[in-house]
């Protein structure tokens, strides 16, 4: 049983547990990285909220691509839910010598103004992206997006994977899968990342604001050893505090390379899904893994 500080004062002679503490922590159910609809999730806040509860999370955050418009909904439907601590939360796309990185920042004021010069320049960024990407696929022999994004989008909300969907939609292409593989994927045509803010930006926007910066999947950028390392010492070194750790589908190399580099740096562990729709097995909505030990977990420094 988890003992707390009160009760070892109310109680002289029992021996407070440093380690179940530690436990019932480390173990603590939580979700910081997922999508709504909107960003390129399926589902709504409400619904979120509702499947959180569901699995007794303790901890759990929204963090939609460059928008935190479903933000104040989130924090209205789980303060009736006593038993869940939402976090604010948003997943800022950014450039890192020259390479597209993703950086959730958590537990962040909504109202500063940080926060609000964020939001528009990266809606501002994914609308010039969308009318570029556009451009680009019609040029290639694509057609119907301009109007589709007119009468149906928002282009300051748009992401790839609602371009790719049009494109399967409207007959054009196969799938999804597809679409990225050829066309939209890391390295292909429509991987326009040169709007983005610097890195250094982005981490600053989320701790003016009293945030805590996360560099979000780490494995997926497909860096060197070099190139690791020297990310995660300019992330700490401009102010980014965590790193995710506690997340599924890392090989064990992976998992130890990413956690030596956060023990080196200091850096707190952050734990996500990062659950879009539920044809996605590989990222279902509270499925992470455990923070590593002696990785502290991000929640603690969030007060319930
Ligand atoms: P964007 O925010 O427009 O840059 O699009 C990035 C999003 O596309 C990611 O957050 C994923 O949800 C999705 N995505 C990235 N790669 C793929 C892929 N290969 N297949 C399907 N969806 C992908
Ligand atoms: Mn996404
Ligand atoms: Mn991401
Ligand atoms: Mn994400």
């Amino acid at each position: 049983m988890n003992q707390t500080l009160t009760s070892v004062l109310s109680e002289p002679n029992a021996v407070y547990d440093h380690d179940a503490t530690e436990r019932a922590n480390r173990y603590a159910r939580a979700d910081l990285h997922c999508h709504s609809l909107h960003s390129d999730g399926a589902l709504t806040v409400q619904e979120l909220l509702t499947r959180a509860q569901q699995q007794q999370l303790q901890w759990f955050s929204i963090t939609d691509h460059d928008c935190v418009a479903g933000q104040a909904e989130a924090l209205a439907i789980a303060a009736q839910q006593p038993d869940l601590n939402y976090i604010t939360g948003v997943e800022w796309s950014t450039l890192w010598q020259g390479i597209p990185l993703h950086v959730v920042g958590l537990n962040f004021s909504l109202s500063h103004p940080s926060t609000l010069e964020a939001v528009a320049c990266l809606q501002q960024a994914r609308k010039k992206r969308t009318l570029h990407l556009v451009q680009l696929l019609e040029k290639k022999g694509f057609h119907g997006i301009a109007d589709w994004l007119n009468s149906n989008a928002a282009p300051n909300q748009v992401g790839r994977p609602h371009i790719a969907q049009f494109l399967v939609e409207s007959g054009q292409a196969k799938s999804v899968k597809q679409v990225f593989h050829q066309w939209l994927g890391a390295g292909k045509m429509g991987d326009v990342k040169r709007f983005w803010p610097e890195l250094a930006e982005v981490v600053h926007w989320i701790v003016s604001a009293g945030g805590i910066a996360v560099l979000a999947h780490p494995q997926r950028y497909k860096l060197s050893g070099r190139k690791q390392r020297d990310l995660v010492a300019e992330f700490a070194g401009v102010g980014g505090q965590a790193i995710e750790l506690g997340l599924r589908g890392l090989s064990p190399q992976q998992r130890q390379r990413w956690f030596e580099l956060a023990l080196a740096h200091d850096l707190l562990g952050s734990a996500g899904s990062d659950f879009h729709q539920d044809d996605q097995p590989w990222a279902r909505l509270g499925q992470v893994a455990v923070i590593p030990t002696p990785i502290e977990p991000v929640w603690s420094w969030f007060s319930s």
